[in-house]
């Protein structure tokens, strides 16, 4: 299918709502039935049916089939967050006594989940240095259900080579699951490389304008259909209809969106690489990352972020830095119109920095859709307050 079509036009039933061309928000929590048989048929599959909005409603429908097609998936279920899709994915494919091979350093909830949910139903995870392959096979054990990827990283971009691991997961009988949000399935179709799930968080590209929150699982219907009526339905995660809408106006310019980004990008990192107080940058499609070969093979592209080393003689030094920043937002999250920073040290102690250590001196920068030169001219004065 056309990624053109898919945004523009498939799953939309415009005849049903006056050929208009932005959907309604169906804001309702229930269907009404006029017969009792068509009632019963619905409570029999309510995964296929309009019965009441935690389950179905026809605003998030629009936007979970435009979804699964940009996946390339038979099916994907949509959340109200990213981590409402991870604890789905995960809950979904183990049992009590199982194990988890995850890759170090996944998104932070995701790990605790791992680290104290999980451990209270017997589930224990083993992380590993997912850049070899060779690091897979020692780690699966008998008991392994659930291999967990997040290829790139969203802080150090480390990847994982997909199709090989897809071919040893499926040789031994374990499922599958990688968050894809760094990419979005306009750069990376991991379902397509033989991943079982593919899950994203839809709070930072797909909606694009840091107004939402919402979250992508994607993989065959028959897995869809058994989380949505375990998981989805008894958590009651789903998005709600005017967060979907959101998210459908978002997906209108997603390409346009990534494509900005992705060319401010280049510029602002050809800029930090060349600047004296950079020690190093860190992003997949740039020939100095240690994995660029692989990240070629694929990332259709790399968007908005990227990891720069700064050289500095003390603590303050950063700080002053992301403070002297007059357009580039300190804040958390990334994928909308704003450029965004955050330093590694603001989630160390002050008591336990260490100025020798180079991870401590990292900063993650996020570049928006400003203009370039507005943003490095941004950097620019604030380095040269240091
Ligand atoms: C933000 C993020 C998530 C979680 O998504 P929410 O929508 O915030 O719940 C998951 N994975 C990665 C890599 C993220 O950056």
């Amino acid at each position: 299918m056309d990624i053109s079509y898919i945004l523009n036009e498939f799953a939309e039933e415009r005849a049903h709502y006056f050929n208009a061309v932005s959907p309604p928000i169906m804001q309702t929590s229930n269907f009404v039935f006029n017969t009792v048989d068509e009632m019963r048929k619905a409570f029999a599959d309510e995964y296929s049916v309009f019965l009441y909005s935690r389950g179905k409603n026809p605003t998030t429908e629009i936007l979970r089939r435009k979804l699964a097609a940009l996946d390339g998936a038979e099916d994907c279920l949509v959340f109200g967050s990213g981590a409402a899709a991870i604890f789905a994915s995960v809950f979904a494919n183990v049992k009590s006594g199982d194990h988890i091979v995850s890759v170090n350093k996944p998104y932070t909830w995701a790990q605790r989940m791992f680290d104290v949910i999980l451990p209270k139903f017997g589930v224990s995870t083993t992380y590993i240095d997912g850049r070899d392959i060779v690091n897979f096979e020692r780690a699966i054990l008998p008991n392994t259900s659930v291999i967990y990827l997040e290829s790139p990283n969203s802080w150090d971009f480390a990847l994982q080579d997909l199709k090989a691991v897809a071919e040893l997961a499926k040789s031994e009988g374990i499922v599958t699951i990688i968050d894809n949000s760094y990419c979005t399935p306009l750069y990376q179709k991991p379902i397509e490389m033989g991943i079982d799930l593919s899950l994203q968080t839809a709070t930072k590209y797909i909606s694009g304008h840091s107004d939402t929150l919402g979250g992508v699982l994607s993989g065959s219907k028959a897995m869809m259909e058994r989380i949505f009526n375990s998981e989805f339905m008894t958590v009651g995660s789903g998005i709600a209809p005017f967060n979907a809408w959101l998210l459908i106006r978002g997906l209108r310019t997603l390409p346009a969106r990534l494509d900005r980004i992705t060319a401010s990008t280049a510029q602002v990192l050809a800029f930090l690489k060349q600047h004296p107080r950079v020690e190093s940058v860190l992003f997949p499609l740039d020939e100095s990352f240690p994995q660029y070969e692989l990240a070629k093979k694929q990332l259709k592209g790399g968007c908005g972020l990227l990891t720069f080393t700064m050289k500095a003689d003390n603590i303050r030094q950063i700080e002053k830095f992301c403070e002297d920043l007059q357009h580039i937002f300190m804040a958390v999250s990334w994928g909308g119109h704003e450029s965004l920073i955050i330093p590694k040290c603001s989630g160390i102690q002050p008591e336990d920095f260490d100025i020798a250590n180079p991870e401590h001196r990292m900063l993650r920068l996020y570049v928006g859709l400003e203009d370039p030169g507005y943003l490095v001219n941004d950097l620019s004065q604030a380095f040269d307050k240091m």
